[in-house]
């Protein structure tokens, strides 16, 4: 049975047409009022109070809220709108208090590929002369029918959204410019430490033969080399709340049961009965499990450390067989 808190409006305007199936399959619990949770800069320290003025942006997800803050700093109020680790973003629901935020904003960062088309939606319905909307899809260029929507695990999409945001940023107050630009060219240069994990992992373990549930980070594991053994039409399924095909279960079991594969990456964001055998499958045959998220986990990572702790994970894995199945916060 399926849990849901929040008003009966704000799920008939959101309804996906996916997710009546997924409503039926899933037990998760749709906390909607944990999910508005505003983020400044995500981290241990305090945030810089923003500045009088500030733009105010909204990060349809919370690792694309997670970049304005880093770009913007104390000239934006970034509000993050899906936060939260515990649901399902596939489901994700919205809320008059969200259509509230994106109606403000001027600012808005959206993943696209039908992943938040409930934010399409609000900024239609919100009209602002002066509103910049990136949408990562349409900033990659990447067509309707790419297959796996998670593009913030793919190690090319944030420099070209940071770089976006800054360039936005920079329309919307031309006087700070430089500071956009000085802190975009940080944060290219804190992402290379992910990007050196990922070449590392690469040049040792390249053919890496894994099992996935659903394809969250498949663009990270495919940048790191590794060999997806799972086909993605379970996967697919998976993320749509579809029911996979028994040949497509039969395989990934026995890609578990007979150790073909030396990791098991398990979405902790999407999960049901059938991702949990697999789980439990993994565990009894000893295959290393690496746990990953749809949603920045938070307090205590940024996007490049999230990132960085994923390869980090991957690498314990394959190279000691260690298992990290979920990602603790840091403080
Ligand atoms: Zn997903």
């Amino acid at each position: 049975m399926n849990i849901r808190i929040g008003s009966t409006t704000a799920r008939t305007m959101a309804r996906r047409s996916l997710s009546v199936a997924v409503e039926r399959r899933k037990a998760i619990a749709i906390l909607v009022t944990a999910a508005f949770l505003a983020v400044a800069r995500p981290g241990c320290a305090a945030a810089a109070p923003a500045a009088s003025g500030a733009i105010d942006a909204v990060g349809a997800e919370n690792e694309y809220a997670d970049v304005i803050a880093q770009i913007g700093g104390r000239f934006v109020r970034v509000t993050a709108i899906e936060t939260d680790p515990n649901t399902d973003p596939h489901d994700f629901e919205v809320s008059p208090k969200v259509a509230a935020e994106i109606a403000g904003a001027l600012l808005v960062v959206k993943n696209g590929l039908g992943y938040d088309s409930w934010a399409d939606k609000m900024i239609a319905a919100a009209p602002k002369a002066d509103r910049k909307v990136i949408d990562v899809q349409h900033l990659l260029a990447l067509p309707d029918s790419t297959p796996n929507p998670h593009l913030w695990y793919d190690p090319r999409t944030m420099p070209a959204v940071a770089k976006a945001v800054a360039e936005a940023l920079s329309l919307l107050n031309p006087a700070e410019a430089l500071y956009f630009q000085s802190n975009l060219r940080k944060f290219d240069a804190s992402l290379k430490a992910w990007s050196a994990a990922i070449a590392a992992f690469k040049t040792k373990y390249a053919g890496t033969p894994v099992a996935v549930t659903e394809p969250v980070a498949d663009d990270m594991l495919q940048a790191a080399g590794c060999d997806i053994l799972t086909p993605f039409s379970l996967q697919a399924a998976i993320m749509n709340g579809n029911d996979p095909s028994p040949q497509d279960v039969t395989l990934q079991n026995g890609l578990l049961t007979g150790r073909r594969v030396r990791v098991f990456v398990y979405n902790q964001q999407v999960t049901d009965t059938l991702t949990q055998s697999f789980l439990s499958l993994a565990r009894k045959n000893g295959v290393p499990v690496v746990g990953v998220y749809e949603t920045m986990p938070i307090p205590g990572y940024d996007y490049q450390s999230w990132m960085l702790a994923e390869v980090t994970a991957l690498r314990n894995a394959v190279a000691d067989r260690i298992s990290t199945e979920t990602l603790q916060p840091k403080h």
